[in-house]
């Protein structure tokens, strides 16, 4: 089964909008068992649209594409889709009842222009919008044919081995909240009673505090034998993280996804703290609540971004004392109980104090965990001994206090998103 996404929009194109579709409609279909094999985005040209579909329906199976069923000028996917299989267009009166419906509702009369939305090309199926005026089409082609570019018929000349009869295009609407309910509500119904089941099994284990490389070292030896039985591994680096990939396709991939899965985890037992979707974040509330133990926080280049992170997890409350941005030094020796000397004699960046920043935020909120942050963001205010990007953090518990030197050379938002996730890694290497 090959899947293809085609995103239309020329505001795509001119960097003005984020081609969120590609994100959100890769990752839904890949959960569904039908990764996309290929995605465009095109401007809205009519031989853009028409070249790319085109193009598509030469290899895939499922078209998806986005945009282009409004009632402007440059809303034409229809009626090019349309045209290129050959389906002519008729209007729906169940959809210009919808649209009357719309517009009476907001008290607007209805612009003329609208009814073009309520075009179906032939035995296409109309995939209600509640939340606008453009219903989505889904088309199936039954016969391969399509026109060509010379305007002579064409024939599916599939490059699946054992390619589904009907290839089907699937219209889709442009502005997120249109086009996430109706993928959600009627396109997934449709594909899972039209298309083949396929096999896909694909686990993400999200590790901290280790590089890809360093990661690989460990884990690549181990997999091979089940490599050789059909196990993908991709690994995924981000700042300060790094998401180790196994898929597979083949029979009992779940099962041979299981294994791996067992056998790296305990190599990886340090660094790993979440398979799948869960944030670190949400991690350490979960576990901090489950221990019934509490967190405090002292930041201080991080400007309350860990403190942040934890509060957007629901149920924070149970297990967050306080968090202090102590920003300047008599903030951190007033609020978090850093000694003036030792402030004098190494500096508001050093190790000592986001040693005593942690003990002092544990010492005067009661908490069984505290951290601490503390470093130069830039772009000024570095120093041969302490460049910009130098960054020391502390965690500190009944077990003791463990602090670490970073260097993290980021723009100034960066720097912030990777410390904390740092920190908050060491937190939960802390915990275990
Ligand atoms: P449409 O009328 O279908 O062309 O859709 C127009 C609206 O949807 C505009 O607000 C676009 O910015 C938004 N939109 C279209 N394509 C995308 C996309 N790929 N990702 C995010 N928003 C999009
Ligand atoms: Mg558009």
């Amino acid at each position: 089964m090959i899947v293809e996404l085609i995103n239309t929009g020329s505001e795509l194109m001119l960097g003005r909008t984020l081609n969120t579709h590609q994100q959100w409609l890769c990752r839904r279909m890949a959960d569904l068992g039908w990764p996309v094999s290929r995605q465009v985005a095109i401007a809205d040209t009519g031989p853009e649209i028409q070249q790319a579909v085109r193009e598509s329906l030469g290899r895939a199976d499922l078209i998806l594409v986005t945009g282009g069923l409004g009632p402007t000028s440059d809303d034409i996917t229809r009626e090019l889709i349309a045209d290129l299989v050959n389906k002519p267009l008729r209007e729906n009166p169940a959809i210009v009842a919808e649209l009357k419906r719309f517009f009476a509702e907001r008290n607007r009369p209805m612009p003329a222009r609208n009814l073009v939305q309520a075009q179906v090309p032939e035995g296409a199926v109309v995939l209600p919008n509640p939340n606008g005026t453009a219903p989505g089409l889904a088309i199936k082609i039954e016969d391969g044919s399509w026109k060509m570019e010379d305007g002579g018929a064409g024939r599916l000349q599939s490059s699946t081995p054992n390619p589904p009869t009907a290839q089907w295009i699937v219209m889709l609407p442009g502005p997120p909240r249109e086009l996430r309910p109706m993928f959600t509500d009627t396109v997934v119904p449709l594909l899972q009673c039209e298309l083949p089941r396929q096999i896909f099994v694909c686990h993400t284990l999200r590790t901290s505090g280790i590089g890809e490389s360093a990661l690989a070292e460990i884990i690549d030896g181990p997999l091979q034998a089940f490599i050789a039985r059909g196990l993908e591994l991709g690994y995924c680096a981000r700042p300060g993280q790094v998401d180790v990939r196994l898929v597979a396709r083949i029979p009992q991939a779940e099962a041979l996804v299981l294994d791996a899965e067992r056998i790296i985890t305990p190599l990886l037992s340090r660094y790993v703290y979440a398979s799948d979707d869960e944030d670190l974040e949400a991690v350490i509330v979960r576990e901090l609540t489950a221990r019934k133990q509490t967190l405090a926080i002292a930041e201080s280049c991080t400007g309350g971004c860990i403190a942040h992170r934890i509060t957007n997890v629901p149920g924070a409350s149970a297990i967050l004392i306080a968090g202090l941005v102590t920003y300047a030094n008599a903030a951190k020796e007033k609020f978090a109980g850093v000694r003036p000397e030792t402030l004098a004699a190494h500096g508001a960046v050093s190790e000592p104090v986001a040693r005593e920043m942690a003990e002092g935020a544990r010492q005067a909120t009661g908490a069984d965990f505290a951290l601490a942050v503390t470093g130069i963001a830039g772009p000024s205010g570095g120093t041969p001994e302490k460049p910009v990007g130098t960054v020391f953090m502390a965690v500190s518990s009944a077990a003791g206090t463990v602090a670490v030197k970073q260097l993290n050379r980021f723009d100034r938002e960066t720097f912030k998103d990777v410390a904390a996730q740092q920190v908050l890694g060491m937190l939960r290497r802390a915990m275990v």
